[in-house]
């Protein structure tokens, strides 16, 4: 394809919760470099869109869906085509080193020698909270912020419950909507009062954004009720309670029924 270029080079490329002008300035030019290009769901049109049209578009979906080509084909088809000397871009949604799978390819990619770049994107959590006016940390009200993945596996969300109902800290749930009333119940099993103020963004960063405000124990049922679907993002801590002070008028309660 690109022999006589030499050999070819994977790009894992983040590029970051949604909005186009979120990019890196360092995605932005791979965007235009690249040969090929794999991406999954969670690239947004808008990006897909600086894509230049010479670049091949490879469509390599999410991982249920029917049409979604496994991780090991995704690997094979990096390695095949960097063997065949082209410039490989691997979008990510967010950043490719959380929840990404980057770890992974990037493992495949050295395994098999391929050379191989690990571009950083802005992850969905920061990106959230910057947008929904949820700072993550605060000197008085939370010390830590600790990412972790909802995703159920029977039914059941295997977290370190005593370590996420420690006070002080923010927690930031990547792929929780399923699991949001099991997560919110268990925080206040393990000690997490039910008043701890909790927020779900739904499609962050974008014109489609939807943000609803809540706490432990109300959380789950407005999500519910404003019909909120995948990607969303839940914070939850003290934290969140300063989107009243930093965006008034934007209180979450009302964007959701909007
Ligand atoms: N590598 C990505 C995360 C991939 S896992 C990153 O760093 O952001 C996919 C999950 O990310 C989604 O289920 C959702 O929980 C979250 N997510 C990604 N983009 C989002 C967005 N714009 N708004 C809200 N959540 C988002």
């Amino acid at each position: 394809m690109t022999g006589d270029r030499g050999p070819g080079k994977v790009h894992l490329v983040g590029t970051g919760p949604g909005a186009p002008d979120l990019l890196t300035v360092r995605a932005a030019r791979l965007l235009r470099e690249g040969d090929v290009a794999l991406y999954d769901n969670l690239v947004s049109q808008e990006i897909l869109a600086l894509l230049p049209e010479a670049t091949r578009k490879v469509y390599v979906g999410k991982r249920r869906s029917r049409h979604a080509l496994p991780q090991e084909d995704i690997n094979r088809l990096m390695i095949d085509l960097a063997r065949e000397g082209a410039r490989v871009l691997r979008l990510k949604g967010g950043d490719p080193f959380v929840f990404g799978r980057g770890g992974e390819e990037a493992e495949a990619l050295a395994a098999a020698g391929i050379a191989f770049e690990v571009v950083p994107g802005i992850t969905a959590a920061v990106g959230v909270a910057a947008s929904a006016c949820i700072p993550l940390t605060h000197r008085a009200l939370a010390q830590s912020c600790t990412f972790v993945t909802g995703n159920l596996q029977d039914g059941t969300m295997n977290l370190d419950w005593p370590l996420l109902a420690r006070t002080r800290q923010t927690i930031a749930v990547y792929m929780g909507l399923k699991g949001l009333p099991v997560l919110c119940a268990k925080l206040i099993e393990y000690g997490r009062s039910p008043e701890t103020p909790a927020a779900i963004v739904q499609q962050g960063t974008t014109p489609q954004e939807r943000t609803v405000v809540g706490s432990l124990a109300t959380l789950p049922a407005m999500a519910e009720a404003a019909g909120l679907r995948a990607p969303t993002l839940i914070l939850i801590g003290e934290v969140v309670a300063l989107r009243d002070v930093l965006a008034p008028g934007a209180s979450g309660h009302a964007t959701a029924a909007s």
